[in-house]
């Protein structure tokens, strides 16, 4: 069956609070433990809403301790290139393509500073989708041996150790096929709407919730499989204009 993953991206001390502490206590009503993505030193003038919060590293202290996990996300969320690493996603990035010894430095800033505020970073979320091979060796290096991220349906682990649980819905939980499906929410961009809509999906999906430790432990048993890669380039189509259109023709025959 389908299982539902929450994840809430571009957490940091001016993000909007006021949206937050709505999101905040759904979470607790329905008792989800999602992943929150949070950027150790946030230079990005976009997800600077509010004035920062004093009590930023406590708030995110106190999430880990109720079980939530805590994903590094990037090390300042600043693109400096139109790459679109591996994933193909999104062509702006913050370590894609750029040397080793750049993206070991952004890396270990990031972790240095989760470390100083007694943060255990969970898994890797990289700002815009966007990273490549030598970020997934420096993360192995630094010990992080979780990825969120990659359209397959099923999570699995990598030669290297790695385990890739994918993420493959944005904003809203969608009927699937089975698999474990992670839901990337960007609260800093949301009305009030999106607050019920939000709302919505927990009433809907909150019994096919599913936690990060828990889609881990379903990957390390498995490989990448022929399916898995093919499951991973049919959504990668469907992101492009011409797959959705091909799709909205064949979903009345595969009853998606
Ligand atoms: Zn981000």
């Amino acid at each position: 069956m389908a299982r539902y993953l929450f994840r809430f991206d571009d957490i940091c001390p001016t993000m909007n609070w006021i949206t937050w502490q709505e999101i905040e206590s759904l979470l607790v009503q329905y008792g989800i433990s999602p992943i929150l993505s949070v950027v150790p030193d946030n230079r990005d003038r976009t997800l600077a809403l509010m004035p920062p919060v004093p009590d930023f590293w406590d708030r995110v202290r106190r999430w880990q301790d109720r079980g939530w996990s805590i994903a590094l996300h990037g090390y300042q969320h600043t693109y400096v290139n139109r790459n679109r690493g591996m994933m193909g996603l999104t062509p702006q990035s913050e370590f894609a393509g750029l040397p080793r010894e750049v993206q070991r430095e952004k890396l270990l800033k990031g972790i240095e500073i989760f470390a100083r505020e007694g943060i255990r970073p969970d898994c890797w979320v990289a700002p815009s989708h966007s990273f490549d091979g030598t970020t997934v060796d420096l993360l192995a290096e630094a010990g992080i041996h979780i990825i969120s991220d990659g359209l397959w349906f099923w999570p699995h682990m990598d030669r290297r150790g790695m385990t890739w649980v994918p993420q493959q819905l944005w904003e809203r939980v969608r009927t699937t096929p089975p698999g474990i499906w992670t839901v990337c929410y960007h609260p800093n961009e949301w009305s009030a709407h999106d607050i019920d809509r939000f709302r919505e999906d927990l009433s809907r999906s909150s019994s096919m919730a599913i936690r990060l430790h828990d889609a881990v432990a379903i990957g390390k048993k498995r490989r990448m499989t022929i399916t898995d890669r093919f499951q991973a380039h049919a959504m990668l189509a469907l992101k492009r204009p011409v797959g959705r259109t091909l799709f909205r023709f064949i979903k009345p025959l595969i009853r998606i």
